[in-house]
């Protein structure tokens, strides 16, 4: 039995035991449902073993030659690429997207741009506070949900950090309080207790929220009387008392507050509201975690910055970074690109139809390892390795900690890792 992390989402569990032969995965103890989907993946319906190019209209699987060449004939008949994903993929893959970017004058940006990245940026010039797992485990006392159902997307971060005893807090889940904001009554209001504080915001409202707890926090009793955003006073009034009367609160962002309308705007406020509160405790203070879904959406940020300087919506020209207000969305909106390179993601399921059309306008170059809609439209499919699984790599969990992954079993069809393969476009590019 080895012990190992699971790749299902960006929580990265470290506590889940397998027993393997080397060739398949025989038990696994600890996942979640999610989690075991993720080692089913192998030997999946939907897996990707194979190379495929689209001839007359039909995925027709080929050679990796013939697949390798169609790349290259792509690459080298285009002037603008649009590189995009790599939240599935390790850091070193990331890296490597970076350098092939670089290398053929490409924009490239990851999944994080519409999600976390968000967040980062705002918080560029104020900053923010930030706190572990390990730390919510063992000194948080309030735990706030904002737009976000952990339940279904990250499945065992209540489990973790709602219903666990750490070093400050033995007494667990029984002093603890959940609060969460959100529109819908979403799976995770399940967990809550008589304690806890559900509040049904109403829809794009949280910007109005955020700035009632604001006031309040600088001028006692400025509380609408007719409440705000939807919720009652008394409602508002409770939510800022738990938030400064906590020893340690944490704030989880979720997908909710981030698409909310004047987003922005919203979360720049809260990171203000949060700073206001902790100039004001005197016990402890409140921080917050971005809540990406992908597994290591938070190491595209790390690994651009790093690269870069710049954490997204990086543009190439002449193998150098220029300076670009494009967005992986202005991009696909106004048609600046030729084609497109595709990793680990299915921009079909989760952009609008009128720019997943425009993509699909163009040329697709998919390197993944499962089926999904991008793959019914890509042009070239090359299969990957499953990270985490079939190939070893670093990921940074959603707490920014980065997690070593082990390589587990042999890939089918010995299919190269993301970053192995994205090696090969680089050197077949080099030697043209
Ligand atoms: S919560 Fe996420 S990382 Fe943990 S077992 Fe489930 S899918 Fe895997």
């Amino acid at each position: 039995m080895d012990r190992v992390t699971c790749t299902g989402c960006s929580l990265l569990c470290d506590d889940i035991i397998i027993r393997t032969d080397g060739l398949y995965i025989d038990e696994i103890i600890g996942a979640c449902l999610k989690g075991k989907e993720r080692f089913d993946q192998i030997t999946a319906k939907n897996r990707i073993i194979n190379p495929f190019i689209r001839k007359n209209g039909e995925l027709e699987k080929v050679s990796w030659d013939e697949a390798f060449e169609k790349v290259l004939t792509i690459m080298k008949t285009s002037s603008k690429p649009l590189l995009y994903g790599f939240s599935n993929s390790s850091c070193e893959a990331q890296l490597k997207g970076i350098r092939l970017a670089k290398k053929i004058d490409g924009f490239i940006d990851s999944n994080s741009t519409i999600c976390q990245g968000k967040t980062l940026n705002i918080s560029r010039d104020s900053g923010m506070t930030l706190t572990t797992i390990s730390e919510i485990i063992n000194n948080v006392d309030t735990l706030i949900l904002w737009g976000l159902n952990a339940a279904e997307s990250i499945p065992r971060l209540l489990n973790k950090t709602l219903f666990t005893r750490g070093k400050f807090r033995m007494t667990g889940r029984e002093i603890k309080t959940l609060i969460i904001v959100d529109p819908v009554k979403s799976s995770s209001f399940g967990v809550m207790g008589p304690r806890d504080l559900a509040l049904f915001i109403e829809p794009n409202r949280d910007l109005e929220l955020i700035k009632i707890l604001k006031d309040e926090c600088c001028t006692a009793d400025s509380i609408p009387s007719g409440g705000g955003a939807g919720l009652d006073e008394s409602d508002i009034r409770r939510m800022l008392q738990h938030l400064q009367g906590a020893e340690n609160a944490v704030i989880f962002v979720g997908q909710g507050i981030l698409t909310t309308q004047g987003n922005e705007n919203a979360l720049k406020e809260l990171l203000e509201l949060i700073e206001l509160v902790n100039i004001q405790q005197k016990k402890g203070r409140i921080s917050l975690v971005m809540v990406g879904g992908h597994y290591n959406m938070a190491g595209f940020d790390h690994v651009a910055l790093t690269e870069t300087g710049k954490n997204q919506n990086l543009q190439f020209k002449n193998n150098q970074i220029i300076k670009s207000n494009d967005t992986i969305i202005s991009k696909i909106k106004n048609e600046d690109f030729d084609y497109t390179i595709i990793v680990g993601t299915d921009p079909i399921s989760h952009l609008p139809h009128q720019l997943s059309s425009k993509l699909a306008s163009k040329p697709i170059i998919l390197i993944d390892n499962r089926k999904s809609g991008i793959s019914q439209l890509a042009d070239v499919v090359l299969p990957t390795a499953i990270t985490g699984i079939e190939c070893a790599g670093l990921a940074y969990r959603l707490d920014q900690v980065p997690i070593e992954l082990k390589k587990l079993v042999n890939p089918p069809n010995n299919v190269p890792s993301d970053e192995e393969l994205l090696d090969q476009i680089i050197e077949r590019l080099s030697k043209k």
